[in-house]
């Protein structure tokens, strides 16, 4: 029996990669050098100048006055932290084990805050001992800060995460508005606020996380300015401007057919607008905190054809990858309807699609696939395949002991 093969879109693969003598290329550097070099497949390859790229069109289009947080759980390979901290204004962690690898960098503890729900006795102290900030995220959070504070002696720095009443727009995970786990809801922040002040600690101000993932310009600057809003009246209420605001962020890339970069200039514009309207937090310092929008396009992922093989007229190509280290483009983490993430025959980049091929994974299960229905240059075994926008949540956020196949091999270019 044959199965009529109805082929399926491809997402956008990032416009800043090409191709040396008909191969992808990533950081100047062939894939089957790449491999080469690495020993093995599967591998992740980050590619520095991409994050450098990243960065300064963010400091060209916001304004001076806003930092730029990298959120670590995005990608934290050891020379990707290190590298970002060229690059970057602060870092926000989420665990003590993410703690360690900060310090691990060498990375002054003033610039990073720590974000997150359930900080253990444990990790609290260890972050208050390094001088972190942390984003208290309840009332029973902020006291257990103080009174480690007092037992060991050294002042808490402090700010308090707001649970907002909004939420970003078109948001692949929404993180505010409603019944949240996150942070504190805003109309009970100021009372804590005034506590904690009270208590001696050194109050750093707040943290509005609102949504990750949007593509949506508009989306943000609407959140943008619900924060900024929101912030300046519990200062008020507070009755103390705020040190620092950290505003979320939110940014989003391009994974699927028809998913369109966001409209960065467009964001910037309106907020050099918004901060004019907001004299009272003229002295406060702002950063926004991002993750796959810096280091996302940076990454690809690659792995190598081990079989070639029909069933029922699909054609197969069965790789030595799989969901054990891209869970998000196995379409298993977060996704309501499975789409292809941009996928391409890294060893043959730039050649005519001449069919269509279901790219699947080692693993022993049917949600084990890189790209559905792709039309592509005819691959055979031994062929490199490339997963684009890997370069956040892939290696960290996939089920890595999941059938015994161990890590990806990760280098940074
Ligand atoms: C996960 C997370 C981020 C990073 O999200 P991205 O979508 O990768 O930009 C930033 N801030 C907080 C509080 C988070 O939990």
């Amino acid at each position: 029996m044959k199965t009529k093969s109805k082929t399926k879109p491809l997402g956008p693969i990032p416009a800043c990669y090409q191709a040396i003598d008909g191969e992808l290329a990533i950081g100047g550097h062939k894939a089957s050098d790449l491999v080469e070099a690495a020993g093995q497949t599967p591998l992740f390859v980050y590619s520095k100048d991409r994050l450098d790229a990243r960065v300064a069109d963010l400091r060209a289009a916001l304004p001076d006055r806003i930092g730029i947080n990298y959120a670590v759980k995005a990608n934290p390979h050891p020379e990707v932290i290190t590298h970002m901290s060229g690059l970057v204004d602060g870092f926000d962690i989420a665990s003590s084990g993410e703690l360690a690898m900060i310090e691990r960098a060498g990375i002054d503890a003033a610039l990073v805050s720590f974000a997150g729900p359930g900080k253990r006795d444990d990790e609290l102290e260890a972050a208050i001992a390094a001088g972190v900030t942390l984003n208290c995220e309840s009332e029973g959070e902020a006291e257990r800060s103080l009174a480690i504070g007092q037992r060991i002696g050294k002042c808490p720095r402090i700010a308090i995460r707001v649970n907002p009443d909004f939420e970003l727009k078109g948001s692949g995970m929404k993180m505010g508005g409603g019944a949240k786990p996150f942070g504190v809801d805003a109309e009970r922040v100021p009372a804590l606020a005034k506590k904690v002040i009270a208590e001696g600690a050194q109050w750093r101000g707040l943290h509005i996380f609102t949504g990750s993932q949007t593509l949506s310009a508009d989306a943000i600057i609407e959140a943008q300015g619900n924060v900024l809003n929101l912030a300046q009246s519990l200062a008020d209420e507070i009755g103390e401007a705020l040190p620092k605001l950290n505003m979320g962020g939110g940014f989003g890339i391009p994974y699927f057919p028809g998913d369109e970069p966001l409209d960065l200039a467009a964001v910037g514009e309106a907020l050099h607008g918004l901060l004019e309207h907001y004299a009272g937090l003229g002295d406060t310092d702002l950063c926004i905190e991002l993750g796959r929008y810096l280091v996302g396009e940076s990454g690809v992922y690659l792995c190598r054809v081990i079989d070639r093989k029909v069933s029922h007229g699909q054609t197969y190509l069965v790789t030595d990858g799989g969901l054990h280290h891209q869970l998000a483009a196995s379409g298993n983490f977060g996704t309501v309807v499975r789409r292809n993430y941009p996928v391409a025959i890294a060893s043959r980049f730039g050649a005519t699609p001449a069919e269509p091929v279901n790219v699947v994974g080692c693993l022993c299960t049917p949600l084990d696939r890189l790209a559905d229905m792709a039309e592509l240059p005819h691959a055979e075994v031994g062929d490199l395949v490339a997963v684009f926008c890997a370069g956040a949540y892939g290696a960290t956020a996939s089920p890595i002991n999941f059938l015994g196949h161990g890590p990806a091999a990760e280098v940074v270019v």
